[in-house]
């Protein structure tokens, strides 16, 4: 009996959320397994300080969801996982459906918080637009997909076993071939530990670099609302919320953004939120940690200045 990670890569890099789920893992019980699809020690050795205790490496190249899912149930039939943990990420949930027949299990998706045990799985995650939270305890075997930034990383030491696995990717129909970044992307929106976002407030698209400024010096990736995008004034891959990218930063700074439902269906569960917003009466105000009831002109050149000042 085991719990199964799926890891998951960008280009040379392990994503952080591969290491949030075996952390995630050892709430459940033990041993956590991490399954690593195409890499490296120096990749097993991060998901060893984060909670695994068995890596199984596979060599298979290139992303098919059909490939994915028959390694991903081979090696778990092989270690008796009960539980398997994917990232909320489009990979994860595009062969989630297919490992979950396999296994003749259920998934979770979208979770923001799992307890329970390997048995018994109990999850909570966000539903009607991040309006309430459901709880859903689910019998194993069972698929859970993890919102990345949503776990606590933590820091594990023990035995380090890595194995190799060749599982077959089996009958694959389509393969991801290549992966384009979107103009103007510097920071992966749905992977960043802080976001500026900019709404129909911001006037007007001359006005970005004052947003992306701000981003350079703090590291954060620029999001934006609907109205901004409908606007044209910034291509979709920014949009946050509910027909965009749902995001779980450490912090989110939203600028002349009113807080529609729509909008804080996709950033709701980030964990320290401010807003600027002229509109005292704004309902952004009534998720925000930290409001400043001012003009974003004023305000976003000030709090770059002011970080510039700190960490330069
Ligand atoms: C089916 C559906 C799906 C949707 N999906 C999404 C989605 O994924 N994401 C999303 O964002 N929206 C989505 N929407 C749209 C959503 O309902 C809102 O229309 C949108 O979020 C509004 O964007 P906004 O806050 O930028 O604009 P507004 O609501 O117009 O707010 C602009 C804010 O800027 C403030 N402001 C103006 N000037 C300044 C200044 N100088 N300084 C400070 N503050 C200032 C104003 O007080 C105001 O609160 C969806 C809608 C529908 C119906």
């Amino acid at each position: 009996m085991s719990i199964l990670a799926v890891a998951e890569l960008k280009g040379t890099e392990l994503k952080k959320v591969s290491r949030e789920l075996v952390s995630a893992g050892r709430k459940l019980g033990e041993p956590v397994v991490a399954l690593l699809i195409g890499g490296t020690d120096d990749h097993a050795k991060e998901l060893f300080a984060a909670g695994a205790d068995v890596v199984v490496k596979n060599n298979t190249g290139d992303y098919s969801p059909e490939g994915y899912a028959n390694i991903a149930a081979a090696v778990a039939k092989d270690k008796g996982a009960k539980v398997v943990l994917l990232p909320h990420s489009i990979r994860g949930k595009d062969f989630a459906g297919r490992l979950a027949v396999q296994l003749g299990g259920a998934v979770a998706a979208d979770v923001v918080e799992v307890k329970g045990s390997m048995d018994e799985v109990e999850v909570k995650k966000p539903i009607y637009s991040g309006k309430a939270y459901a709880n859903i305890k689910i019998k194993s075997p069972a698929i859970v997909t993890i919102r990345p930034n949503s776990q606590e990383i933590i820091s594990h030491s023990g035995p380090e076993t890595i194995e190799a696995s060749d599982a077959a990717e089996g009958d694959v129909k389509g393969r991801l071939s290549d992966i384009e970044a979107a103009e103007g992307q510097k920071i992966q929106l749905t992977e960043a530990p802080i976001i500026v976002s900019g709404g129909r407030g911001i006037k007007g698209p001359e006005n970005w670099p004052l947003l992306q400024e701000l981003c350079d010096t703090i590291g954060a990736a620029l999001g934006a609302s609907r109205a901004a995008v409908d606007a044209g004034w910034i291509p979709h891959a920014h949009q946050v919320g509910q027909t965009g990218k749902t995001v779980s930063p450490n912090c989110y700074i939203a600028c002349g953004i009113s807080g529609a439902i729509q909008h804080l269906a996709g950033m709701g569960s980030s964990k320290v939120i401010v807003a600027i917003n002229k509109d005292p009466e704004a309902p952004i105000f009534k998720v925000a940690t930290y409001g400043l009831v001012d003009d974003l002109f004023e305000v976003v050149p000030a709090l770059t200045k002011e970080f510039k000042s700190v960490l330069e």
